[in-house]
């Protein structure tokens, strides 16, 4: 289980400043829901060789403190509830406040680690002000100033410590069944699918315990078919914390998706796809998972000639650039193409875990090679001599070349397309590599 770290406090306090300097400082994933400030975001960061996910639950606009509060209330509840630390954010500039204590009362209830993050210490007047947070209880306490990045080496220090090398090193699960994760938004069909896949047919299904308590492993076997679907839909229905739908769906979705080779990203054809199913679709590709495009309640559709082709090519379009995905649609409803969506699934697993003869490879690449050159750089004619594929899960290419920092972007697209075109890679993310030979 990859470890997951929460940052809570009010708004204003910095959170947000705090969650991209960690990101941006480590090289780490991010994504930004940009524009609309408030959203949440959420990425994998890596320090000192651990890897764990950051979320950072943002804030809420809302003219009364009343709501902030309640809001607040909830979201501190959901964190502890499922992340494995907490990192607590307080500003020195304001001193504490109320609501302050009133996440710090919550925090201290619970049982998961917290650290106390006193920010916007941008200097040593503050530093000796911050010392008034002393009082609010918490033994890890730390002073940063997320502006200038003082400080937050010492808190990822401390957080790293709690993370075992298993819980970094999740993604090589060592069960070799396909593991499919359902992920979506609320109300776009996971447990509906989930229910037509495994239903009550208790003969054929059998529940092996998952890795984590929040998610539950089914094995399915039928049909000459085998996997391990993670579930997470379900549980969601049991508890109490519902009021947070959609933080709780996209936390959610992130966990099953570590978990999983291939995540099933289910949108609902009628109200096609949010800025959300987007983020989480990237954060997918960016983790390197295995994806399939399920647009369900394809019932609802009014048909007409092509409607399928044109959604499908208007979904590509948000895809962009990562458009090499399965798109299908179906309806749990009518139980249409179900079936096929969970071979599709399989064939996406099998491109995953491919691995491509040297020989082979290397025919094919050095002709697209010969065929287009990576153009001339500072007068350095840039050769590409030999591409091998990596012993890594997510499918990676190393090209070795005279001049690895003179090849750019497009040429490596080019490249990606090529793979993408003479091998069957849909579906998954590739990674290419330049190396000086
Ligand atoms: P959030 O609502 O908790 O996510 O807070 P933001 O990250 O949006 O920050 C609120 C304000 O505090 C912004 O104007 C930031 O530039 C400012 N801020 C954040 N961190 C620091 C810091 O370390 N020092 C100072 N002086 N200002 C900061
Ligand atoms: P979840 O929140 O993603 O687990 O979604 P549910 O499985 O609970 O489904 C939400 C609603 O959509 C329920 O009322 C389902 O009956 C309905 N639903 C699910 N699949 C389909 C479908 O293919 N067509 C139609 N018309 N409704 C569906």
């Amino acid at each position: 289980m990859v470890f997951t770290v929460a940052i809570v406090g009010r708004p204003n306090v910095g959170k947000s400043t705090f969650f991209n300097r960690l990101l941006e400082q480590r090289k780490a994933i991010v994504d930004d829901v940009s524009g609309v400030t408030r959203d949440r975001q959420y990425g994998v960061t890596e320090w000192i060789g651990k890897s764990f996910n950051v979320i950072d639950t943002g804030g809420f606009v809302a003219n009364t403190s009343d709501i902030f509060e309640t809001e607040i209330r909830k979201q501190v509840k959901i964190a502890i509830e499922e992340a494995n630390a907490i990192i607590f954010m307080v500003d020195v500039t304001t001193g504490i406040t109320d609501l302050d204590q009133s996440v710090a009362d919550l925090l201290r209830r619970s049982t998961k680690p917290v650290f106390l993050c006193v920010n916007k210490v941008d200097n040593s007047e503050r530093m000796l002000e911050a010392t008034e947070f002393y009082s609010l209880g918490f033994e890890k306490i730390f002073f940063v100033s997320s502006i200038s990045g003082s400080g937050t080496g010492e808190i990822l220090d401390a957080v790293a410590e709690l993370i075992t090398p298993e819980a970094s090193e999740d993604a090589l699960e060592k069960n070799d069944l396909p593991k499919f994760a359902i992920i979506g938004q609320p109300n776009v069909g996971k447990s509906s699918l989930l229910n037509a896949l495994v239903g009550q047919e208790r003969t054929i299904v059998s529940d092996i315990a998952g890795t984590t308590r929040d998610t539950i492993h089914t094995h399915y076997n039928m049909f000459q078919k085998e996997f391990i679907l993670i579930d997470t839909a379900g549980i969601r229905r049991k508890t109490k914390v519902n009021e947070d739908l959609e933080f709780y769906s996209v936390i959610r979705a992130i966990r099953a998706m570590d978990e999983a080779d291939v995540c099933l990203l289910l949108l609902d054809a009628s109200s096609g796809i949010t800025a959300q199913d987007l983020n989480i679709f990237s954060l997918a590709v960016k983790k390197g998972k295995g994806i399939v495009v399920l647009v369900n309640k394809w019932d609802l559709i009014e048909k007409e000639t092509n409607s399928a082709r044109d959604y499908e090519k208007r979904l590509k379009e948000k895809l962009a650039p990562f458009t090499d995905v399965p798109i299908i649609f179906i309806s749990v409803k009518e139980k249409t193409r179900i079936m096929k969506a969970m071979e599709v699934a399989l064939e996406v697993y099998e491109n995953k875990t491919q691995k491509v003869q040297t020989s082979k490879l290397n025919d094919i690449m050095l002709k697209a090679v010969e065929a287009y050159h990576a153009p001339v750089v500072r007068g350095n004619a840039v050769t590409i001599k030999y591409v091998t594929q990596l012993p890594t899960h997510v499918p990676s290419f190393a090209f070795f070349t005279n001049y690895p920092d003179d090849i750019r972007a497009p040429y490596k697209n080019y490249l990606e397309n090529q793979l993408r075109q003479n091998f069957k890679f849909t579906g998954v993310p590739i990674r290419i590599f330049f190396r000086k030979k």
